[in-house]
């Protein structure tokens, strides 16, 4: 599918992909700003170094695992590496960054990665790397939660074969800027029950079902200026995770458009300011949570032009933002 394509399909349906799941769950005056937008454009927050850098680990490891079984390993990292390069190019143009998002360090890490891993990866086949995926969810199969159907969507890191017993596991890679091996390891934790590699299971036991997807894989890369650390772990996924997710993604969805609904109605009822927003409330325990709110001066100061001056329209999609070189839509 081509971009323009991508982006005909995406405005002609309802979809949501795990960051605006993340949003909505999170602090509603931050969701309306994104998803809503005070005059009715959705405003975008910026993406940081961190996640930056963690998108130019992902093209490193993609080529890596996608040239498996075609060149030598010594070539296969000469290869990650041009490409992490040329992402992390397009990222960083200049030097005023910290020095743990510096081009070397990244390439440093990403050949202690390859070389930490060198006894596993020989185990695993990498069948995909990237997959682009959209999924109809209808109501939930095992339960009673009825909706009206909308899309997932989502890209995944890769999906493994375990060649001793063929059997298929989803990467869900994760960078952090800490790496003790405590604090490495509670990340690691907390991946087990996290929403985004559980549905990403989900979905594709739902559009491969021919396979058996036991699980995911999750890998975890701390990534600081004078140390690095690693953690891994295989997560088996029980059919019945796979189903709580799906009843919690379609509570999630139901009732942000029951918030949604309620929300236009203030913002258009006679007599009121436009910027009545109070339906879609404040959550200020999260104002701090990854460093300041993207958002906090429009909470600070206000919805006005000059604080509205100071954001460009969201147009973001998993999909559309380097677009993977196969995308999957059921
Ligand atoms: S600044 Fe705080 S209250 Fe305002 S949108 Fe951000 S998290 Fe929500």
């Amino acid at each position: 599918m081509t971009n323009d394509e991508l982006t005909k399909f995406f405005s002609s349906i309802e979809w949501y992909d795990n960051s605006k799941i993340r949003v909505i769950r999170g602090c509603k005056r931050k969701a309306f700003y994104s998803l809503i937008g005070p005059r009715g454009t959705k405003l975008a927050s910026a993406v940081g170094d961190g996640a930056n850098f963690g998108s130019s680990f992902h093209a490193g490891l993609s080529r890596y695992y996608n040239t498996w079984g075609k060149f030598s390993e010594s070539e296969r990292r000469v290869f990650a590496a041009r490409a992490f390069a040329d992402e992390w190019a397009e990222y960083f143009p200049t030097e005023h960054m910290q020095s743990k998002h510096r081009l070397d360090n990244g390439l440093f890490i990403l050949d202690r990665y390859c070389e930490h891993y060198l006894t596993e990866d020989p185990l695993y086949e990498p069948v995909e790397s990237e997959l682009g995926f959209a999924v109809k969810i209808e109501s939930c199969k095992a339960g009673p939660v009825k909706c009206e159907p909308f899309h997932y969507v989502g890209r995944i890191d890769g999906i493994f074969r375990r060649i001793a017993d063929d059997t298929y596991w989803l990467r869900e890679t994760k960078t952090t800027g800490q790496t003790s091996p405590t604090a490495i390891e509670k990340r690691l934790k907390q991946l087990k029950f996290d929403h985004q590699p559980l549905g990403y299971v989900a979905c594709i036991r739902q559009i491969q079902p021919q396979f058996k997807i036991t699980g995911f894989l999750g890998d975890i890369i701390g990534v600081a200026s004078q140390s690095l650390g690693f953690a891994r772990d295989y997560f088996p996924v029980k059919q019945s995770d796979c189903d709580n997710w799906r009843e919690q993604l379609i509570n999630t969805v139901e009732d942000w458009r029951k918030m949604y609904q309620r929300g236009l109605f203030d913002l258009i009822r006679p007599g009121q300011p436009i910027d009545n927003i109070n339906t879609f409330y404040q959550d200020t325990e999260r104002c701090f949570d990854y460093g300041k709110c993207a958002f906090y001066e429009l909470c600070d100061y206000g919805i006005n032009n000059d604080t509205l001056a100071m954001f460009e329209e969201n147009t973001w999609n998993p999909l559309l933002q380097r677009t993977p070189t196969r995308i999957e839509i059921n």
